[in-house]
């Protein structure tokens, strides 16, 4: 893979980005409303590329398992855009950059019940609600999928395949009051065909699915790469696309605007600290670090995607 010449071979370049980036202290946040996330140790820092060409590099603590939170909305709309349904699906949801928070109840309700992206929680919850028209479990296909996606052998001893930390999408469900809001408001709009309860247990179960850096750059391979997977085409290469399109505006919470500016990359965070990235033709990549900047963004994680991104010169623009 190409990178500029003054950049360090990828494996060398990996591990001084962890060097460099890795917290020495605890600065940043948690989310309140998910007391599991509480739990991590803030100097959890792990980062992953894996190429169109089969290769993948990765260094620090990229085989340990964390909550993907968010990073879910990316599969849970391209299981949703290979169904067939996707005129449906998009009747029911935009396209559009928010700018409020992805919890916001504000614009759900001046804008009558349509989301403005599939990224923000209302749009999520739409998304489940579409996918659970068509599978009782939405959430137990979306491990299917991540688990082909990321390869699908048998993990390295002492590693597990990707799996739904039941106890930790108890812990959230307890406190998810505004994502119950949100799924009432939507089906009070009659944009929820399910009951709000049983589209949230089952998008909070999709949050809470634990993988590796090393696992979660493979599964989004396919958005880098046409749409072709690590085990066939999991989406046609006008679908991948614009996924990538959403990811660029809609992917960071309203810090999209800024991470474009930084990092010039699409990309998807959640507030477990994760955030999967796609250069176009080239590579995946999924970095982790667990404390979160105001907006809901890894602290570190972006900054060493920043720092990746000048080094290799690999950005959209
Ligand atoms: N499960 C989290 C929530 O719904 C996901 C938030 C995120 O990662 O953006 O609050």
């Amino acid at each position: 893979m190409s990178t500029t010449l003054s950049a360090p071979p990828l494996g060398l370049l990996l591990e001084d980005i962890v060097r460099r980036h890795r917290p020495r202290q605890d600065a940043g946040s948690v989310p309140g409303n998910i007391p599991f996330l509480a739990t991590v140790p803030f100097d959890r820092f792990g980062i992953a590329v894996a190429t169109t060409s089969g290769e993948v590099f990765s260094s620090g603590d990229a085989g340990v398992p964390f909550s993907i939170q968010s990073i879910s909305k990316v599969f849970t709309l391209a299981m949703a855009l290979q169904g067939g349904r996707s005129a449906a699906l998009w009747s029911r949801v935009l396209r559009e950059p928010s700018g409020t928070s992805f919890n916001s109840l504000v614009q759900l309700e001046a804008e009558k019940g349509i989301p403005r992206n599939p990224f923000i929680n209302a749009g999520a919850l739409v998304v489940t609600d579409h996918l659970l028209e068509e599978t009782p479990d939405a959430a137990a296909q979306l491990l299917r999928f991540l688990t082909e996606q990321a390869g699908n052998h048998a993990p390295e001893p002492g590693q597990h395949a990707p799996f739904i930390d039941e106890d930790a999408a108890a812990g959230e469900l307890a406190g998810s009051s505004r994502n119950l809001a949100l799924a009432h408001f939507l089906k009070d709009f009659a944009n929820l065909t399910q009951p709000a309860g049983v589209v949230v247990e089952n998008y909070v179960r999709q949050c809470s699915i634990m993988m590796t850096c090393v696992q979660l750059a493979r599964a989004g391979l396919f958005l880098a790469n046409d749409g072709q997977g690590t085990t066939g085409r999991v989406l046609a290469p006008s679908e991948a696309k614009r996924i990538g399109s959403i990811m660029l505006t809609c992917g960071m919470y309203d810090a999209a605007g800024e991470f474009a500016y930084r990092v010039g990359l699409p990309g998807k965070s959640g507030v477990g600290g994760g955030i999967l990235v796609i250069v176009p033709g080239q590579c995946a990549i999924c970095v982790w670090s667990p404390r979160l900047d105001a907006k809901g963004n890894s602290l570190a994680g972006t900054a060493a995607l920043a720092d990746l991104s000048d080094r290799t010169g690999w950005s959209v623009f």
